[in-house]
């Protein structure tokens, strides 16, 4: 069986800034990318421009500041593979990861899987439709690209994170309507009361989304009334999903603790699960932040207390 100081599970920015680290500080990682599970590079893949990465002032596009973070890793000697993680025995050391082509024996590992923005599967949403020309689940990565300017846009979802789009969004459209399929928020009394105070904002409870129509670009969906099934038209230039991110931790069984919500738990201030030599970086551990920075941030992290168990058992 292949033998690794240092195993990485995901490729988004808190995986390959790991693999960043670990590499200049010669402990030879090995990167498991993906395949089935989602595209390398994680939840940039799927964005277009990224204005808010430090250091890029003209913008990058999102699958180009992965490809670039992917080399940097390359350039330092990570292995990389494109493959999936199937399962983890964390059970003793070293740990075993099995992906579908090879095992590796890991004295450590790094968890940045990441996580899975929530999609309505409705007509007109999907890949090959208007996915990503008007429908989003990111108004912070997308929300400012000229297709939403000065149009009515619609978030759907009544939770934190679906106010703190629709708050972000009242920069851009002219109006932004949120859309809660019962009647009542799930968000925060603070941020309920933020919404419903917004000049800007709308809300329309009671309604799910029926269908998303346009040409390029969204130009309309149709509501439906949850209880009386009538549907309703209307104008819209975006449609932001709001309604959750599932950690993307089926991989893990039970032998990593997680919250409740399923996010994996770390020692507050490090990414030190509750397996010693087991490390959580990104998404798969953030519920909060949600940013390509602060990924990386912890991806960083990571790498450096990876280095540090590893060089104090040597
Ligand atoms: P969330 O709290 O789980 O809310 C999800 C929302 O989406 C709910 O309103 C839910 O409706 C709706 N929803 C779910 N599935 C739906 C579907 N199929 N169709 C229509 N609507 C659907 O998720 P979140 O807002 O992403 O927040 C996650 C966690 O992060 C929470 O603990 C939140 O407090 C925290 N957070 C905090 C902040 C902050 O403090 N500033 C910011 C963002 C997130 P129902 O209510 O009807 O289920």
């Amino acid at each position: 069986m292949q033998k690794a100081k240092l195993v990485i599970i995901g490729s988004g920015p808190a995986g390959y800034t790991a693999a960043i680290y670990a590499a200049r500080a010669n402990l030879a990682p090995v990167l498991f990318e993906g395949f089935f599970a989602g595209p390398a590079g994680g939840q940039l893949m799927t964005t277009t421009d990224v204005e808010n990465y430090p250091g890029f002032p003209g913008g990058i596009t999102g699958p180009e500041l992965m490809e670039n973070f992917r080399k940097q890793a390359h350039k330092f000697g990570t292995e990389i593979h494109t493959e999936d993680v199937t399962a983890c025995d964390f059970s003793q050391r070293p740990f075993i990861v099995k992906s579908s082509k090879r095992e590796i024996a890991a004295e450590a590992v790094i968890i940045a899987t990441g996580a899975t923005a929530q999609r309505l599967d409705v007509e007109g949403t999907r890949d090959g439709e208007f996915w990503q020309k008007g429908v989003t689940a990111c108004a912070v990565c997308d929300g400012a690209m000229p297709i939403f300017r000065n149009k009515d846009l619609y978030v759907f979802g009544g939770g934190d994170t679906a106010v703190e789009e629709a708050l972000f969004l009242t920069k851009y459209g002219s109006k932004v309507f949120m859309v809660l399929r019962r009647d009542a928020f799930r968000a925060s009394q603070i941020m309920k009361q933020r919404a419903l105070h917004h000049p800007k904002i709308e809300v329309i409870y009671n309604h799910v989304l029926e269908k998303v129509e346009g040409d390029r670009v969204v130009h309309s969906l149709t509501l439906k009334q949850v209880h009386t099934g009538e549907l309703t038209q209307k104008n819209c230039g975006g449609v932001f999903f709001a309604i959750g991110h599932k950690p993307n931790v089926d991989f893990l069984g039970d032998a990593i603790e997680k919250e409740e919500t399923g996010y994996i738990k770390v020692k507050p201030g490090t990414t030190q699960t509750n397996v010693e030599g087991v490390f959580a970086a990104g998404d798969v551990q953030d519920h909060i932040y949600r940013q390509a920075i602060t990924a990386a941030g912890s991806g960083c992290m990571a790498a450096l207390e990876a280095e540090r168990f590893l060089s104090a058992r040597e």
